[in-house]
């Protein structure tokens, strides 16, 4: 049955993790789309921000890739698709017989459906390595493993709907979701402010959210730590811990009021660099509220001690009982349409669909016997990891949607890794920096063109719709890994459908296993969904935690400053963060019209004394030179940071700031360390 109507077809947005529904259209021209209001949409109503509002623009896109390209002496040809699945599948089996299967690694995308991910990391896994991951790593695997250690649940605790109804106090901790999820700020989180909810933002950077913010504490970056070691000292000195909750639902309190027993809250203050008043001032707001919810992003993500960042959120939701009932939580908002549906079908180094530990041999065989081959079991590497073994003990790597070459930290050092790859598949829509360095790169259909499902930030499964034919020689990532796994393999990849691979999805994940198309229909559905008659759950822990005793886990953290911090050569932190009308690389809004216009080329935001010492003037050229690279951009004079920090975006692949942010991991979640770096400015530079 067509799911067209006169009105168009009914999809998600490409682009932030929010999920903001929309209707597509197809115009008059071969290709066009338009979008029209879906007024219905379960998020948001009808609004969308100007990204959604521009997504169409790479659709019907001139530099579309349409054709399948090889490359021969160095230069790329087109080629037809048995020609491209032939060296792929050579390849892979070669680097497979000579070297063994850790030789190769597989980039998922958060760009791509539930479905599509799924089968690449069962390609990975069939072709017998767990060198698989995808972007999570680089934006939430530390609030991943903090969430999931600590409460059992790698995921948002609360919805956006609850929070908007219930919560009397916003906490967000290096989060700017009136930049970064325009829709959630504009549809949630203001309308609370309207109705005299009280927003903390911690950010070291002034931006939309701290200027709606009833308090920012402009945070050193680097320093949450001891920000949040002040507020809970002062909870506890001021008694507003909830002792019932603590004492029935949580572990380790005793331990963690040890760790804070000598803690000094000036000596805090002033590392943080924010007035100690303010701090207590905070404090109080959220532990003495009804109900307080926490925010959290990457500001508290990427760093070496992500994953003690975050743990030391929960250690304020846990000893102020703020968990389990609707406006309360500790709530990740993802960045990408899919990073949180990629994770939960198991596109990770360490964890099957659903979350399986690849070291749970009962959960590992119950996936053995819906897949029929045995599972590996060696750990894998992650994807920065992989990208570091690169020429090293990886030989080949599978991209699906993903552009490491910018994204990723040190990227001067991973293109020279990746360049030493014996072989590299990329699949994408546009010719990407990394495809450039492939020997095959695939071109795959765009949102607007393909079906499948995504989970959005509060783990909502929606279903993705075709509005418009496929372009030109294009196919379905779905298609592409079908083909790939099939000829490998033989068996164990024949699709017809996203709806096919859906229904194997439930097998092998419970907490999807209740979900089927049908049942998304246009509301979809939130995990945990465990049979047909469950409606999912808005939000988490009502009456226990998913962990092994089901107990909440308190566990004091310490102070750990960056690994790189300022000195006499590198007298600046950089931060980095991006704007509304970013998205990753660019590789899709650099090339929309509507999104270009608005911030045209990078910059660096320098505060006013540091520019004058330096003689910077606002709008000049200056060069950023770290240990690992240097970056022209221009200068913007202003007081929306500090002194002693710059900030800039990681977005744009002419002036890539990843060529000088540090790719130190956190050593739990893998993450790396992109908030903070050394640096200097130069100032005589040509533009
Ligand atoms: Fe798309 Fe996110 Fe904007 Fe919604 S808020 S329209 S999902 S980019």
């Amino acid at each position: 049955m067509s799911e067209k109507s006169e009105d168009g077809v009914n999809t998600i947005c490409p682009y932030c993790g929010v999920g903001c529904g929309l209707k597509l259209h197809e115009g008059d021209e071969q290709g066009e789309v338009n979008i029209k209001p879906w007024f219905e949409a379960p998020v948001n109503e009808g609004a969308l921000c100007i990204k959604g509002g521009a997504a169409t623009e790479v659709v019907d896109h001139e530099e579309r890739l349409m054709d399948p390209l090889i490359r021969e002496d160095g230069e790329f040809r087109e080629a037809t698709w048995d020609e491209a699945f032939e060296l792929i599948t050579d390849e892979m089996q070669r680097i497979r017989d000579e070297r063994g299967p850790d030789a190769m690694g597989f980039f998922g995308s958060s760009k791509c459906t539930n479905e599509e991910n799924y089968l690449l990391q069962k390609l990975a896994r069939r072709y017998g390595t767990n060198n698989v991951d995808n972007c999570t790593r680089m934006c939430h695997a530390s609030t991943v493993a903090a969430l999931r250690q600590s409460l059992g649940m790698g995921a948002m605790t609360n919805s956006m709907r609850d929070l908007r109804e219930a919560a009397d106090v916003f906490w967000i901790q290096g989060a700017n979701p009136a930049e970064q999820h325009p829709i959630a700020h504009s549809q949630y989180f203001r309308q609370a402010i309207l109705e005299d909810a009280f927003v903390v933002q911690v950010d070291p950077h002034v931006n939309k959210t701290s200027r709606d913010a009833d308090l920012h504490l402009q945070v050193k970056p680097g320093t949450d730590i001891p920000l949040l070691n002040v507020v809970l000292k002062m909870i506890l000195d001021n008694d507003w811990v909830d002792e019932e909750f603590i004492e029935a639902r949580t572990e380790g309190y005793e331990e963690f009021v040890e760790t804070l027993d000598e803690f000094d809250s000036e000596e805090a203050a002033e590392i943080c660099g924010v007035p100690l008043e303010d701090i207590q001032r905070a404090a109080e707001e959220y532990a003495t509220a009804e109900n307080a919810a926490i925010f959290t992003g990457m500001g508290m993500s990427q760093h070496a001690c992500g994953t003690d960042n975050v743990q030391n959120l929960i250690n304020l939701a846990l000893a102020t009982g703020n968990l389990g009932r609707p406006g309360t939580g500790v709530n990740p908002l993802r960045g990408q349409n899919n990073v949180q549906g990629t994770c939960d079908v198991g596109t990770m180094y360490n964890t099957f669909p659903g979350y399986i530990p690849i070291d749970d041999d009962e959960k590992r065989k119950e996936v053995e016997e819906v897949w029929g081959f045995e599972l590996p079991t060696t750990p894998g590497l992650s994807n920065v990891e992989i990208s570091k073994a690169a020429g090293d003990t990886v030989h080949g790597l599978y991209v699906m949607g993903e552009n490491p070459i910018i994204s990723e930290p040190n990227a001067n050092e991973v293109k020279r890794r990746l360049e030493q790859l014996e072989f590299m598949v990329v699949q994408d829509i546009f010719m990407s920096e990394t495809a450039e360095l492939a020997d095959v790169v695939l071109p795959a259909t765009s949102w607007a063109e393909r079906g499948g499902t995504v989970t959005n930030t509060d783990r909502r499964v929606q279903r993705m719709r075709a509005a418009t034919r496929v372009p030109g020689n294009t196919r379905h990532d779905l298609d592409i890994l079908t083909e790939v796994g099939t000829r490998l393999f033989g068996d164990g990849f024949e699709f017809d459908a996203p709806e096919a691979v859906f229904e194997e999805i439930r097998q092998v994940m419970p907490i999807y296993h209740g979900m089927t198309y049908d049942r998304l229909g246009l509301e979809g559905l939130q995990w945990p969904c465990y049979d047909k008659d469950d409606e999912g759950d808005p939000y988490l822990y009502q009456e226990t935690f998913e962990t092994a005793n089901g107990l909440g886990k308190m566990r004091g953290v310490e102070h750990q400053p960056p690994k790189e911090v300022p000195d006499e050569e590198y007298p600046f932190v950089l931060t980095t963060a991006r704007l509304e009308e970013h998205y990753n690389t660019g590789t899709m809004s650099t090339r929309s019209p509507t999104l270009n216009r608005r911030t045209p080329e990078n910059f660096v935001d320098v505060h006013p004394e540091d520019a004058e010492r330096l003689g910077i003037e606002d709008e000049q050229y200056v060069k950023l030179v770290s240990r690992r690279g240097e970056v022209v951009v221009k200068a913007n004079v202003n007081e929306n940071v500090e002194q002693g920090v710059i900030w800039s975006t990681p977005h744009f692949a002419d002036s890539p700031i990843n060529q000088l942010t540090n790719d130190v991991l956190d050593p739990v979640a893998k993450i790396p360390e992109y908030k903070a770096s050394a640096a200097r400015v130069d100032v005589d530079v040509e533009p």
